[in-house]
């Protein structure tokens, strides 16, 4: 793998994990849940849309903590506010999407006055769909470099799930909650 390859996949991934506490609805245990790794499908049955992907347990009786991480995720993300960085990001985005295939139909237009039609269409319809590819890596990679920086100086960001389309996450060093989306 290329190192360019390496750095976009250590910016663009994300560390799981659970770093809050939690109390358990069956013994009244409260405190830092057991994580035992995460998986993909978890369920949650909560109202506000919350997917965790961390697999709690309540350290005293073992009972499975995902509804109350659930929960606890709504509680402390439903408030906190997409930066406008990350709103910046998106916008840009689209606005390649737009850009991009306006270009192609430009140049396309220019190969039907002077005849290359026949050899350029295929061509340029393929670029115009190997662009797309990189306009997404190029947003994701924005988006990485958010978790990058926390006001702390020592950003460690642990994902802890889903709000609706929303990831959020939450600094270790500095309890500071992140808000992303793409
Ligand atoms: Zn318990
Ligand atoms: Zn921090």
């Amino acid at each position: 793998m290329s190192p360019l390859f390496n750095k976009y996949n250590s910016v663009v991934r994300n560390t799981h994990g659970w770093n809050v506490e939690l109390s358990c609805t069956q013994c009244a245990q409260s405190g830092q849940p057991r994580y035992e790794g995460w998986s993909p499908d978890l369920s949650v049955n909560v109202s506000g849309h919350p997917t965790i992907y961390a697999k709690l347990a309540c350290p005293k009786c073992g009972r499975r903590l995902t509804e109350e991480a659930g929960r606890k995720l709504v509680e402390l993300f439903k408030d906190v506010a997409i930066p406008e960085q990350n709103r910046k990001i998106i916008k840009a985005f689209i606005a390649g999407l737009i850009i991009v295939p306006f270009m192609f139909a430009t140049l396309l237009f220019v190969g039907v006055q002077f005849g290359w039609w026949g050899y350029s269409a295929f061509a340029i319809l393929a670029l115009s769909a190997a662009l797309i590819q990189p306009l997404v890596m190029r947003m994701n990679y924005r988006i990485g470099r958010l978790r990058s920086r926390c006001a702390c100086g020592q950003p460690d960001y642990i994902f802890m799930g889903l709000l609706g389309r929303t990831y959020c996450y939450r600094c270790s060093s500095c309890g500071r909650l992140l808000r992303l989306r793409d």
